[in-house]
């Protein structure tokens, strides 16, 4: 049975008694109006460990003021199904007044890779991801916990803070599910019209061909970069914020690739901005 936790002093206690029991916690950070995608995530940590907490909350530190925190999608009942059906055990649900009982006046902040990419269109995005993520870190204690790739410089983020700050959790990064035609899931692809979500699979389809023309021996940065955006310009409603090769590991982008290599795009199509990325090895087979 999943059960629904509101107070941090709650999910402490019952964690605290699930330890004693020498339990360990598996722990799945969401925003809710979940998808097969976090589903996997649950899915991981019930395999990896004993209890299961996923935390839904749509952290207003991490939207800027333009962007869509009162609308952002919601459906408590349909994940709390969800949350069942992949294996959850305790789902942790606070207030935006439990989290943030006064003004928060702490804010972390992780330099390096922050930088670029997201924060160019998002600035002030990670540190308000980075301050939540280190909250929760401190109210579930020590963990797996579960994040998935999809958001590729969130994942670096998160493995970053974990390690500079010795938190006792250990970050497990999960592949990204896709829909049949390669869109990535994610709760705001309901913001997409019907023609929109046709041209959706662009995304997947560029990521592909940049990770082919790595395969076939490719190791230009910039070639595999203007690969990628062709076939992103053959879909005139999709406008591309950035598209990168780089570093898997430092989000680095160099002149020549080499190793693990991140594919990475985003970019709008219609109201939502739509991110997706892919790895590939450089020498050897895709990931
Ligand atoms: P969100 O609710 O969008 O904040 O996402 C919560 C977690 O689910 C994050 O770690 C995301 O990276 C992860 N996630 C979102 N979409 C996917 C997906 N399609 N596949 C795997 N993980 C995902």
């Amino acid at each position: 049975m999943t059960e629904i936790v509101t107070s941090i002093r709650e999910l402490r206690s019952r964690l605290a008694t699930a330890r004693t029991n020498g339990s360990s916690i598996g722990f799945v950070p969401t925003m809710g109006y979940l998808h097969a995608g976090h589903a996997r995530l649950i899915e991981s940590a019930r395999v990896e460990t004993d209890n299961v907490v996923v935390s839904i909350f749509v952290n207003p530190l991490q939207f800027a003021p333009t962007e869509d925190l009162s609308t952002y999608p919601r459906d408590i009942d349909r994940d709390l199904r969800v949350i069942g059906d992949a294996g959850g055990d305790l789902v942790f649900v606070p207030s935006v007044e439990e989290m943030y009982p006064r003004p928060i006046a702490t804010t972390v902040r992780v330099d390096g890779v922050s930088d670029g990419f997201e924060s160019v269109a998002r600035p002030t995005h990670f540190a308000g991801v980075a301050t939540v993520v280190t909250k929760l870190f401190g109210i579930v204690g020590p963990c797996n916990a579960y994040f998935g790739e999809k958001d590729y410089q969130q994942l670096a983020v998160v493995r970053t803070l974990s390690g500079d700050l010795s938190l006792p959790v250990t970050v497990i990064g999960v592949p990204t599910v896709r829909e049949a035609d390669g869109l990535a899931m994610s709760s705001r692809n309901v913001y997409l019209t019907a023609t929109e979500r046709q041209a959706a699979p662009v995304l997947y389809r560029a990521l592909c061909a940049g990770r082919d023309a790595i395969i076939a021996g490719e190791t230009r940065t910039e070639s595999v970069e203007v690969v990628i955006t062709r076939v992103l310009a053959s879909e005139p409603l999709f406008t591309p914020d950035y598209v990168a090769a780089v570093d898997a590991t430092t989000l680095q982008r160099n002149d020549a690739l080499d190793g693990n290599v991140r594919l990475l795009i985003a970019g709008r199509l219609g109201k939502p901005r739509l991110l997706d990325n892919l790895g590939v090895t450089v020498g050897a087979q895709s990931l």
